[in-house]
């Protein structure tokens, strides 16, 4: 056995789970969801954590902080105590479902594991009922643990487990206070694990305030570069926003990630896509949640080319398959710059990362090309073909079924009644995601109008539905 208090250098990769010690019946959960190795986060904060210390961890996005802090805290969970035991902070909605969603996969090692998800933007009373029923787990956003915790309907007695994800995120935000609020209310005696992908002094100022001894790990940002192409194009300022499509015209990547640097900047980008007839959705605060669920839904299965967003609106999503980053604007921040390009070239993928510059951005380049310590890789706009027409179209069109978890559906019955009675193959279907009210499922663009037809007249867990395409 190692007995491990020291980062583990990046080199150690690729250990078992098997090393440390979780219970059988979690291990085999491990193996269910094909997680064979421990990532490079994991592999050094698990024996830390499942020992009971505190840590800091710092990581970048997509390298398995979720599993680091649930494998522990489900670990000393106590399924036969009716109370509150863990509770997971989060920045945003999304993150927060996300990180709910990997925590009820790996629960499933035991029965009964209550998790429950307590955001912003739904009404308070369902989850004031929820907390009344009694559940292990809580995952939230800070203002809305606050609210509950303000009115006694959320009780932290019996809390041993506490979780900051997403900790530069959530300060960046401005839950330094929210946040404090929350720790107030939990007991002394508890673990507390913060995530963060960088670390700003108010991390620090946290840590000192609320953490005992933390263990401190930092992997460093280590992107083969062989795998991220990155490119450099200088233009006017008038032509920043032209460029994107042009860029985009000329290498066809299915999914983009586009970073601007203010929200409109977003909105003017998002004009100019469209009217070059590219499928490009934004994220930003003014959408309802349903909006924001059905923007992130349709670029996660490859049914919108784009996703534009600023760095504050993308930070943290799990998103795959992401084959270019275009930065629509530099930004000041060489680490920021980091990350972003660091959202391509995962896995055995290759990515794309283009930069679009103006003379004026010079300095910020040359600040990236420091940090990075490899010189830009220079190209002219002129060397893009512009003359190929072909539109640039989403290999798959977002099909919204009324009807959710509400109604009981689950992934497996509409892909059931996509390739039973309607007589498409598994290969025409692409994800399902299940909301609370509604069900959305990618199709291959070329079934999708029969596709509605289909599911509109057949049945979907016995009963008819009311199917939409979310591009008509
Ligand atoms: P982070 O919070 O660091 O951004 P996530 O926890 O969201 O990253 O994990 C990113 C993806 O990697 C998720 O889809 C998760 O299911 C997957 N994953 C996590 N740990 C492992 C592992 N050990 N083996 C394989 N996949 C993993
Ligand atoms: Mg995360």
């Amino acid at each position: 056995m190692t007995k491990n208090t020291s980062p583990t250098p990046p080199s150690e990769t690729g250990r078992s789970f098997k090393e440390l010690p979780l219970s059988p019946a979690m291990l085999a959960i491990l193996d269910q969801l094909e997680y064979r190795t421990m990532t490079p986060i994991q592999a050094a904060s698990l024996p830390i954590t499942l020992a009971g210390k505190d840590l800091i961890a710092q990581a970048k996005t997509g390298s398995g902080k979720t599993a680091a802090f649930s494998l522990p805290l489900l670990t000393k969970l106590n399924p036969r105590r009716f109370a509150v035991q863990a509770m997971v902070l989060c920045p945003t909605r999304e993150l927060a479902d996300q990180v709910t969603q990997e925590l009820r996969r790996l629960a499933r090692f035991a029965d009964n594991i209550k998790i429950l998800s307590l955001c912003g933007g739904a009404t308070m009373r369902p989850q004031r009922e929820s907390l009344e029923h009694g559940a292990h787990i809580v995952v939230g956003t800070p203002g809305r643990i606050m609210d509950h915790l303000e009115r006694g309907s959320l009780n932290l007695e019996a809390l041993d487990t506490l979780v900051l994800d997403e900790a530069d995120r959530m300060l960046d935000m401005g839950f330094y206070d929210d946040i404090s609020f929350v720790i107030k209310h939990c007991p002394a005696q508890r673990q507390t694990m913060l995530f963060s992908a960088t670390y700003p002094e108010g991390i620090a100022g946290l840590a000192k305030k609320f953490m005992r001894e933390p263990q401190q790990i930092t992997l460093e940002e280590k992107h083969e570069a062989s795998k991220i192409r990155q490119r450099f194009y200088e233009v006017s300022e008038g032509e920043r926003l032209q460029t994107v499509a042009t860029l985009l015209k000329h290498f066809r990547p299915v999914s983009t990630l586009a970073f601007c640097n203010t929200k409109q900047q977003c909105r003017d980008l998002l004009d100019v896509l469209q009217s070059h007839g590219i499928k490009a959705l934004t994220l930003n605060g003014d959408l309802e949640q349903r909006e924001r669920d059905q923007v992130l839904i349709q670029f996660a299965n490859r049914s919108c080319s784009v996703l534009v967003a600023t760095d504050v609106a993308a930070r943290g999503l799990d998103i795959a398959q992401l084959e270019a980053v275009i930065n629509v604007d530099v930004t000041p921040d060489p680490e920021i710059h980091i990350h972003r390009i660091g959202r391509t070239g995962r896995a055995d993928e290759d990515g794309w990362a283009f930069s679009i510059c103006t003379p004026a951005d010079m300095y910020r380049v040359d600040c990236i090309a420091k940090m990075m310590g490899s010189e830009p890789e220079w190209h002219l706009v002129e060397e893009l073909k512009t003359t190929n027409d072909a539109r640039l179209v989403p290999p798959m069109v977002t099909l919204q079924i009324l009807g959710g978890r509400k109604e009981k559906i689950r992934p497996g019955d509409v892909l059931g009644a996509l390739t039973g009675e309607a007589g498409f193959t598994r290969e025409q279907v692409g994800k399902i995601n299940v909301t609370d009210m509604s069900t959305y499922v990618a199709v291959a663009r070329n079934i999708a109008r029969e596709a509605v037809k289909k599911l509109s007249a057949g049945k979907v867990k016995g009963k008819t539905v009311k199917v939409r395409s979310l591009e008509d």
